[in-house]
């Protein structure tokens, strides 16, 4: 086989491998946590907090009310047990009592409210619930998919290191270095094939003699415009 063709033969397996490796490294960053599930879980949280602030804020209220009404029973003690008689003061008492009517009527209805928006806070979690468990249940499913592919395409990788490895075995050393030199310097295609007289790397047509030269399969010849290794591969 010809320097070239060995080239060429690295160069097909070179492309495999730089193809799964590219989607490797898209599949690993796949395989975190994808911006909508984090986004769900973001919501879950939210509203969670916001059941919980309204729950502590129901929960004051309550000791609040509780508070007043104790307060009041204690002044309708002394209001009507017939225990104080000064007239003036019966009065302070009773204004008191007034005063606290109002405010437990006032607090009873903030109650009311926060247990409107308690049964609006629920409603919403339970929402963003199921909407976190589908996000969930369709990351799994791509996961499980992403898993499967990211295992076959390692299987693939080290295939194809092992051939990679038999194939530059077989190259002459200096033809390797330059090989290297063009896969880093051409976008990873250091041979490029003559298809209708052109160099499939940047199309520009080969003078007669470099064609000649290719179809000889003598030697390395070199695309004169881009600097590939030119191969007419057979069949
Ligand atoms: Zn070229």
């Amino acid at each position: 086989m010809s320097r070239a063709l060995i080239l060429y033969q690295l160069q097909q397996v070179d492309s495999q491998l730089d193809e799964a490796r590219a989607r490797l490294a898209e599949i690993e960053a796949s395989l975190t946590e994808s911006p909508s599930l984090r986004q769900a879980r973001a919501e879950v949280a939210g509203r969670e907090k916001q059941l919980r602030d309204l729950q502590r804020r129901q929960r004051d209220l309550e000791d609040t009310i509780e508070d007043i009404v104790a307060k009041i029973k204690e002044l309708d003690d002394k209001l009507y047990s017939g225990k104080v008689t000064n007239p003036k003061e019966l009065d302070g008492y009773y204004q008191e009592q007034l005063q606290l009517k109002a405010r437990q009527r006032q607090l009873e209805d903030q109650m009311l409210e926060v247990m409107l928006a308690l049964e609006t806070a629920t409603a919403q979690l339970t929402e963003a619930r199921k909407r976190l468990a589908e996000v969930e249940a369709d990351w799994a499913r791509d996961q499980d998919r992403l898993r499967e592919e990211h295992q076959r395409l390692l299987e693939q990788v080290e295939a194809l290191s092992g051939e990679r490895a038999r194939i530059a075995a077989r190259v002459d050393r200096l033809d390797l270095a330059v090989y290297e030199q063009l896969r880093q310097t051409r976008g990873g295609r250091a041979v490029a094939v003559v298809e209708r007289g052109a160099c499939s790397g940047c199309r520009v047509v080969l003078p007669v003699t470099d064609f000649q030269k290719v179809k000889s399969g003598q030697g390395l010849v070199r695309c004169g415009t881009c600097g590939r290794i030119l191969v007419i591969p057979p069949g």
